[in-house]
């Protein structure tokens, strides 16, 4: 049985010291433990970004892609061996700016992966911009008179998009992230992590201290049922987005692959699929 300590590697980090990211890397680590996979069975996809260099630093299959296109490479990868467990991880600006055309139709194709997004608001990578999860009147370089544009919500998106499993977590919580992290990965479908992920180098804005201040946390509210859509989006819009734990599960949705004809489980063969000879011997 494999330990933490089996999905660590001897790559050290080069997040500024106090990153969120470093809490999100350990919280993967101790979940893929304690659901009991093995650095073999595990695949960690990335974007671009300073959380893109997770893929690197835990001891596994891993594959840093590029811009924004982490969902697309993880998808093909869990399409092409359904046995391997894949998670795809980046920031807020690889997912929800580039990347979020595939997110949204990801979301609603319920692809057994987890999705894990390190969301400090700002783009940390090129030295702090603005990025679609910026509060409105966020200066940084890019908008030095403050942001005009409308933040972007992504777990309203989510939970219109059709999305199975949506949770928030912050990095400061690491019992909670860990158990969201595991519940993810035993998720039959697509599953969806946003991590508060302070950014302390360019982010003076959404710190530490604010989160533990602004954050609502869903494991003391009682009678929330993650199972109601309507009271997950009312909740989410009612606190701008700021909650954290299990936001809505659905488990009644079949996951794509299960629905894909021709796969291997259903053992391939060369009447239901038109290849050739060649071809099918590469493919079995
Ligand atoms: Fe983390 Fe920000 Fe440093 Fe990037 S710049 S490693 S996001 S603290
Ligand atoms: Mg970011």
């Amino acid at each position: 049985m494999a330990t933490m300590k089996d999905f660590r590697n001897n790559v050290k980090p080069n997040w500024c010291p106090g990153c969120g990211d470093f809490s999100v890397q350990a919280a993967i680590q101790r979940a893929a433990a304690n659901v009991g996979l093995t650095p073999e069975s595990l695949a960690v996809v990335s974007g671009i970004g300073c959380s893109g260099r997770i893929s690197g630093y835990i001891n596994a299959y891993g594959f840093h892609g590029i811009h924004g296109r982490s969902l697309p490479i993880a998808q093909g990868l869990k399409m092409a061996n359904r046995e391997l467990t894949v998670i795809a991880a980046g920031g807020d600006g690889d997912g929800f700016a580039i990347g979020m055309g595939h997110t949204v139709h990801a979301l609603r194709r319920n692809i057994d992966i987890t999705y894990i997004v390190m969301d400090n608001q700002i783009y940390g990578l090129t030295k702090g911009q603005t990025s679609p999860r910026s509060a409105m009147g966020f200066k940084t370089k890019s908008t030095p008179g403050g942001s005009i544009e409308s933040t972007l919500s992504p777990l309203e998106v989510a939970l219109s998009a059709g999305a199975t499993f949506v949770a928030q977590s912050f990095s400061s919580e690491l019992k909670q992230l860990t158990a969201l992290i595991e519940a993810g990965i035993r998720h039959k479908g697509f599953s969806l992590i946003n991590v508060y992920s302070p950014c302390v180098t360019f982010n003076k804005v959404n710190t530490y201290d604010w989160f533990k201040e602004n954050l609502v946390n869903l494991d003391q509210e009682e009678g929330y049922d993650p199972g109601n859509r309507i009271q997950a989006m009312t909740r989410l819009m009612e606190t701008g987005g700021l909650l954290t734990g299990l936001i809505y599960q659905d488990t009644t949705k079949p996951s794509y692959e299960d629905q894909v004809t021709g796969f291997r489980q259903e053992g391939i063969s060369k009447q239901n699929i038109q290849i050739t000879e060649d071809e099918f011997e590469r493919l079995v």
